[in-house]
This record gives C-alpha cells, structure tokens and sequence, in this order.
C-alpha cells in the first residue's frame, strides 16, 4: 500500500507538493500542488500537455499524467512547507515509453528478472557562477591549479554546507564535499544506493544545489563545459550489480587475476559499458556543449579529467573507466547534462547486453591515457560533436534491443532538431576564419 500523501501532509506539515518529472532532454518540470488536492493527483496524476515539454508529442495529443512516486517524497530542507515528489508520466492509461523515470525502472526491471540489483552512486560536479553564468562568483578563485583548495572552499561555505546540512537531514549519508579541478568548481558526495534511488537524487541534488545558490545571489551550473580554459563538469557514476536481496555484491572478487577485485559478471558488463559506449555517447553527453569536455586540449589546471577513448584500467583517472576500489567501477564518461534517468538505463542495457553475450573488455590498460594514448591502438575512439553521436545511436543495436524504439527515435529526433537549431546560428570563430577567403 503506498503513502497517503494527504496524511503525510498533516502529520509533517506539508502544504504544498511538487509533482515533478524529467523530460527527454533532463529538464524538470512540475506543478505545485496544494496539499488539500493531492490526494487525488496521487491517484489520477497531475495534467501536463506533454508538447509543452521535451517529450516527442504534438499539440494534438491528450493530457499527460504525471503519478507521483510517494516513495520518491522529500520535504524541502530549506522549505519545508514543500514536498517535492518524482512522478511517472501516463498517456490513455498506459506507461509514455518515452518517458525517463520510466525508461530506467524498465532496465532494472529487466536486471531484476535475471537477479541483479544495480547500485549507483554519482558524482555531480558543478560550477557556482554570477547570476547570469558568464563567470565564477568567486573573483579570488584564480589559482591555476585550484584543485582542493581550502580558503576557495571555505569562502563557499555558506552554501556547501547549507546543501550538505540538508543532505543529513534527508539521510542521504553525505561524507565529503570539495572544491574540484577547475576555479569556480564544487563537488558533494553522498552514500551510494538502489539505482532509481539514486537517479531521483541526483534530479533533486540539482535542484537544491540551483535553489540554496539562487538564495545565496549566485548559479549553480552543471552545464558540462561552462569555460573553455577550466575543466568541464563531469558525472562520473560508480557501478556494481547485487543479488536481488541487496545483500552481495555480484562484482566482488577478491581473487581476481588482474588485481583489480572484480568478478568476471563484471568484467562482461563493462564489456558492454565499453562494446556500447561510442553509441550511447549521446546519452551519456546529450548536448552540443558535451563534446568540448570530452577529447578537449589540455585545461590550465594540465589535464582534463574526461576520457577521450574508449579503455579501462585499475586506480587510473585517465581513462573511460576506472576500478578505484574491489567490486565496483566507475564510469567517468557522463557529463552534467546527463539525464539522470536515461544515463544509468542506457548503462545498464549495455551491461546487462555485454552479460547475455559474455563480452570481454580485453586486459586492463595501466598507461597515462593523456601522454600515451597513442600507444594503445587499438582502443576506439569516441564522437567528436552531438551528431556523430546521435548517427552512432541512431544505429545502436545493443540500445535498440534492450529499450523501446520509441525511447531512442524520440530522443534522436528531438536532439537532431537542436543540432540543427545550432548550425543554423553563425559564430565569431566562423566570421573571423572565412571573412576573407
Ligand atoms: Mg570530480
């Protein structure tokens, strides 16, 4: 029997709830509803016109419903007459398809047929900024290798530690914050969990993390590549499958060859993370900005910290993927603009594609893959710009089989309308290089 909402109002003092979902493109939107009417939306839904939002839907179609998740339900730390809870999007009494909350419980659905609970933690990096995003808020963050930085983080402690109080309050078991590799660049982390679990946070974490700085006169921006000299904002995720109890790591072995503690179910799902990754690049980097994070030339701090080809290796930051501890790895492909729900599907059906065929990762690389990247042959490469990527899952058979048609043609199409959207504006660069040929 889920929550009453409508009980849980009263007894917490909850008078208005946000109804929340996350489009295609990772947009939330929401309707704020007041506490006296939630009792119905909990059953019916709230009503959205789903072409208002990123959602591949014409004018035409019905109303949307977004069903709210009373299990998703979080009381506004900094307003706690709000709640705010995940919903799941309705059309004509059926699931959308194309809906990410959705298209994620369907993976882990498919996972949990076979016995496997995936875990996830993610790391979301982001920028504090002036209010309008054209600089970091903070003018004495000027050191060129900021990384760590203690009085830098410390003039921001009013706002990390306001989010990371409230991270506390919620539970969310938050054990470390930093200031991260490039000027103006924060990162909190908080206990890892069940995937979907995860993915609600992550929505919510940025929520906050935009609302505690609007409150403080300054913009959070995960935007994944805000200044071209300074590292950009990555997502990186740290992954392991459990038995369906919760209760043992399927990736743990601590016996493993290659010193690295993994299981050989683990070596095949990151086999697939690494047989799909050029694929589903557009879902873990979604947007035109994605691609100047990743393959980028040197940032003043000296590295970049975003993989540039497709290769694994054990305590190494260079490379896609990493194995920083036994039984788990951690993907470091996805930027900020990841779509919280869509990036752990889509990585979850690559590796649940490289299990089903046994795909093998071949050994570990241990090489610097910044200095020495050209000595590994072999390994792949990964899209230049937003329409290499979109052509390259366009044709992805591994994300074809695993999720609906409908999911990856809407997602294609509505991103293929924006990379069009973008060619079509001229650039300085452009104008300076072609004026006078
Ligand atoms: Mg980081």
């Amino acid at each position: 029997m889920a929550t009453n909402l409508a009980r849980v109002a009263k007894d917490r003092g909850i008078k208005y709830f946000l109804i929340s979902f996350v489009d295609l493109f990772g947009g939330t939107r929401a309707k704020l509803v007041p506490a006296r009417a939630i009792g119905e939306m909990q059953k019916a839904g709230a009503g959205f016109a789903g072409f208002a939002a990123w959602l591949d839907m014409t004018p035409a179609d019905p109303d949307m419903f977004a069903v709210p998740d009373a299990d998703s339900l979080v009381q506004l730390p900094w307003k706690p007459e709000v709640g705010w809870v995940a919903a799941d999007l309705w059309m004509d009494g059926r699931e959308v398809e194309a809906s990410p909350r959705i298209v994620l419980k369907r993976q882990l659905a498919r996972a949990a047929k076979k016995g496997y609970r995936m875990k996830t933690g993610v790391e979301c990096e982001y920028f504090l900024t002036t209010p309008d995003g054209s600089a970091i808020s903070d003018p004495s963050d000027i050191q060129p290798k900021p990384c760590y930085d203690q009085q830098a983080l410390m003039r921001r402690f009013p706002v990390i530690s306001e989010i990371c109080d409230a991270m506390i309050e919620l539970g969310w078991g938050p054990y470390q914050n930093d200031h991260e590799d490039a000027n103006g660049q924060f990162e909190m982390n908080w206990d890892y969990d069940d995937a979907l679990k995860t993915a609600d946070r992550h929505v919510f974490f940025k929520y906050m993390t935009k609302s505690v700085a609007e409150s403080h006169g300054m913009r959070a921006t995960f935007m994944p590549k805000p200044f071209a000299n300074l590292t950009g904002n990555g997502c990186h995720a740290h992954v392991s499958l459990w038995s369906k109890d919760g209760k043992k790591n399927l990736f743990l072995n601590k016996s493993d060859d290659a010193g690295l503690g993994l299981s050989k179910l683990a070596y095949n799902f990151l086999g697939g993370v690494m047989h799909s990754a050029q694929d589903l690049c557009a879902i873990f980097n979604p947007t035109v900005n994605s691609y100047k994070r990743i393959n980028a030339p040197v940032t003043t701090s000296g590295a970049t910290w975003s993989p540039n080809a497709v290769t694994y290796s054990g305590n190494n930051r260079t490379h896609m993927i990493r194995v920083p501890d036994d039984g788990r790895f951690e993907f470091r492909l996805m930027d900020g603009a990841v779509n919280p729900y869509l990036g752990q599907a889509a990585m979850l059906a690559a590796g649940l594609d490289g299990i089903a065929n046994k795909r093998d990762p071949g050994k570990p690389v241990h090489l610097n893959m910044y200095t020495e990247g050209h000595k590994v042959k072999a390994a792949k490469t990964l899209p230049a710009t937003l329409l290499d990527a979109l052509r390259l899952l366009e044709r992805s058979k591994a994300l074809r089989a695993a999720m609906s048609d409908e999911v990856v043609d809407s997602f294609i199409k509505l991103k293929m309308r924006e990379w069009n959207d973008y060619t079509a504006h001229l650039s300085e660069w452009e104008r300076v290089n072609t004026l006078d040929i």
